[in-house]
């Protein structure tokens, strides 16, 4: 999870313990990123004071939050579906309230309750504190909306519960909202401007997270590269800050450090890297501190530099290039993965072919990649025609996807014969018998269970692959153990 949309675990119902005193259930359900999941933590935490336990099963709730996702027209028909779902579920429970979180609620604000009548109550991403006084309302009968975007909500004060976890992994934002205006995106329409969040809430939810026997965290953010801490307050007012708060403030590859010494066999992930905003000290701070995680997820768009232009990505296709063999060559072993759209408009063959040339460039060691959907009120839903046909579009996807899998196997083959370190996370999906994990560069490792149990650090000796998978043999703990 990365931030990346994960089929897997899209629509994911998510349960915590339960508490006797708590009498209400609330069943959530969430889709999209990483983001999304971790606000469903923080909504559960919320709602745990509030009198909910949570539960999994529809047919039982007495409140449906759903969180949901923008960024593809295609999540949005997902989650209109569910929304019939749960109200059919209402005919036999009629006091059941059926809610709308995250960033459709944000893009589609009241349209939802007085249009389409589909939900009682609709909250943006940075209302949720409002959901106690929200809950009332709709308990009273009335309809229930806030979607005001806030200034300088992190949710840094809330400990989120952890929903569904396995023990061993957990995110943690550090940033919220994007400034960045890709033309293509909706985020910072429905995600707000960027700010960030105090690193020291960071560190106490780290340590926490430590305490209680948690061994890998991802630092989750839009861009977390652009992270900028100075005491509280939007990014893009930073330049008016007094000289005092830029002296004391906090960049990226500082918060990396602080959370890589506060806990130096702890894993420390982070995700998503934007190119324009990701720094040599970033790199180097990879490099100075073992427990960060060798893999970065460095989105590309597109290799043509007019298509990069029309995304309004500020950066070159060369300057991206110049990036990728910083990397190489100060984290040799450094997985950097992608995401791609295609069909962007005014996308030609030519373009396409350029995009085909950056992946055999940097011959990534996976991706995520999409065809372009248009979403009302961007910058390109505005101003630019969706003029590539769909057939096109699925057929340039498809010799992207393509190029991308003979990368994947070449990039997993690289691992063969190697001793790495693996952070058991669980069970293997295909065997009961073996366990998965991941290593430093994030790629999927199974092998047999042995004596091992979840949350071990174990080397393990890579006999076998996949273009997604790794299989190996354990040799023995690892020192991080
Ligand atoms: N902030 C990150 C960045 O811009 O690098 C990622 C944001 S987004 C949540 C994840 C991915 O969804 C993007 O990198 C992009 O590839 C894809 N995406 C965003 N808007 C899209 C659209 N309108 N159509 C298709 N894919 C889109």
């Amino acid at each position: 999870m990365e931030k990346t949309i994960d089929e897997n675990v899209q629509g994911t119902t998510l349960a915590n313990e339960t508490k006797k005193a708590n009498k209400r259930n609330l069943f959530i359900e969430s889709y999209g990123c990483a983001m999304n999941f971790a606000d469903s933590e923080i909504v559960a935490s919320i709602l745990a004071k509030e009198g909910f336990n949570t539960t999994q099963i529809l047919e039982e709730a007495d409140l449906v939050l759903v969180n949901t996702c923008s960024i593809r027209d295609k999540a949005e028909q997902t989650i209109r579906k569910r929304l019939t779902e749960y109200n059919k579920v209402k005919k036999t429970r009629p006091h059941l309230k059926v809610g709308v979180l995250g960033c459709m609620a944000e893009r589609l604000k009241d349209k939802l309750l007085d249009e389409e009548k589909i939900v009682d109550m609709v909250v943006g991403p940075d209302a949720y504190k409002d959901l106690p006084n929200l809950i009332k309302e709709v308990d009273s009968g009335r309809d229930a909306v806030n979607v005001i975007l806030s200034k300088d909500e992190t949710y840094g004060d809330i400990a989120p519960v952890r929903l569904n976890t396995n023990g061993v992994t957990a995110f943690v934002s550090i940033t919220r909202g994007c400034d960045n205006m890709c033309t293509f995106c909706v985020v910072p329409f429905t995600r707000g401007r960027e700010r960030s969040r105090d690193p020291q809430s960071v560190l106490s939810e780290v340590n926490e997270l430590w305490q209680t026997g948690f061994k890998e965290i991802t630092l989750l953010g839009q861009n977390v590269d652009s992270y900028l801490w100075y005491g509280g307050g939007l990014k893009k007012n930073f330049d008016s800050a007094s000289e005092m708060q830029k002296a004391m403030a906090t960049n990226f590859s500082k918060l990396l450090e602080m959370v890589a010494l506060a806990h130096p066999k702890m894993r420390i992930r982070f995700s998503t890297s934007n190119p324009q905003d990701m720094t040599l000290d970033v790199i180097e701070t990879m490099a100075k501190h073992k427990n960060i995680c060798n893999h970065i997820h460095l989105p590309v768009q597109s290799g043509s530099n007019r298509i990069l232009k029309e995304m309004n990505r500020l950066h070159t296709i060369e300057k991206y290039f110049e990036l990728i063999e910083n990397i190489r060559q100060i984290l040799p072993d450094c997985a950097i993965s992608q995401d791609i759209i295609t069909g962007f408009p005014t996308e030609t063959e030519e373009d396409h072919a350029a995009t085909l040339k950056a992946l055999e460039y940097v011959k990534y060691d996976f991706g995520y990649m999409y065809a372009y959907s248009e979403r009302p009120g961007t910058l390109a839903g505005r101003k630019m025609e969706d003029d590539v046909p769909e057939l096109i579009k699925k057929r340039r996807l498809s010799e992207i996807i393509a190029l991308q899998r003979e990368h994947c196997q070449f990039r997993t083959e690289k691992h063969l014969g190697k001793i790495q370190e693996v952070l058991i996370e669980g069970t293997s999906k295909k065997s009961e018998n073996e366990w998965m994990g991941r290593n430093s560069q994030s790629t999927v490792v199974v092998f047999p269970k042995e004596n091992y149990k979840v949350g071990d650090f174990v080397n393990v000796k890579i006999n076998d692959c996949t273009s997604a998978t790794l299989k190996g043999t354990a040799v023995e703990y690892s020192v991080n153990n």
